[in-house]
């Protein structure tokens, strides 16, 4: 790597995950609508029902955004990230119709996270992998958010990279060995499955879904099993402070199903981080230090 200071670095690792993240906000659109009209097609399929012609949903690459309301295109100036929704107000320029704050807080959180990565691993090909697990959990997030859904597409590479990693020296963030990685993502998922079978045999119902066991199982694999305890803590300790302060603004239905995924990925990603200092300061305060 050439010399540069690192602040040229966190800065310049900032300014990427601006423009990724408004990748990635197309992503956590788009993805669902691809996975569903799939799904629509199968099913009739497998029904043996005439296929309908439906319109393939856009692409993620090559469509240009344009405003979900009134189709017309955006201008390069109306799509910088952030400040492009500030100098709009958060309005469309053509119909004034309003654009979710998703697009501009999306795009905040992955150039931060991005910058606080870079901070932490230095001008690293570890920084480089961690940037690639610190996305993808920012999409799995956003879609299970919206969609209650984490797509086997997202979670699986998530997986395997993570394994993979352990077998090319000075890729890894944290260095464990493949043994470890395997072990981790086998108690990750297993651990999660054997939750939902007891909580579904007692009470019939489903309380979370697939997705979450695969999306522990690639947390595993990029952390090592140590990491699974605390980040299952972790999650749940955001799940109840986010959730109960959802339920006392919104009034949010207890019967509506909440995602747990954001709240694993969220604990996953601060863990990822921050895990050494924090388990340090649980000890410190414990007084086992
Ligand atoms: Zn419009």
């Amino acid at each position: 790597m050439p010399e540069l200071p690192l602040i040229m670095w966190i800065a310049f690792a900032g300014v990427l995950g601006l423009l990724v993240g408004s990748f990635l906000n197309v992503v956590i659109l788009r993805t669902p609508e691809r996975m569903q009209a799939d799904w629509r097609k199968q099913a009739r399929e497998v029904l043996e029902l005439e296929p309908v012609d439906e319109p393939r949903p856009p692409g993620l690459v090559f469509e240009p955004s344009h405003c979900p309301k009134c189709k017309h295109t955006l201008a390069a100036h109306d799509n910088i990230p952030v400040i492009g929704w500030l100098l709009l107000r958060g309005r469309c320029r053509y119909c004034k119709v309003a654009i979710s704050a998703q697009y501009p807080l999306v795009e905040l959180l992955t150039g931060i996270a991005s910058a606080v990565v870079v901070w932490q691993f230095g001008p690293t090909m570890a920084a480089l992998s961690a940037l690639a697990f610190t996305w993808m959990l920012v999409a799995l997030s956003g879609i299970d958010a919206r969609t209650q859904l984490l797509p086997d597409e997202m979670t699986f590479p998530l997986l395997w990279i993570g394994l993979g990693l352990t077998l090319i020296p000075g890729w890894q963030p944290h260095p464990i060995a493949p043994s470890s990685a395997i072990l981790a993502a086998m108690i990750g998922y297993l651990s999660l499955w054997s939750v939902y079978w007891l909580f579904k045999l007692v009470t019939g119902k489903e309380g979370m879904g697939h997705g979450d066991f695969k999306l522990l199982a690639a947390l595993g694999a990029w952390m090592g099993p140590v990491a699974l305890l605390p980040i299952i803590l972790l999650s749940s300790l955001i799940g109840a402070l986010v959730g109960g302060t959802l339920m006392l603004l919104r009034k949010h239905d207890r019967d509506v199903p909440m995602p747990f995924g954001p709240y694993i990925a969220a604990a996953g990603w601060v863990w990822f981080l921050a895990g050494d200092p924090l388990l340090a300061g649980y000890l410190h305060l414990a007084g086992m230090q």
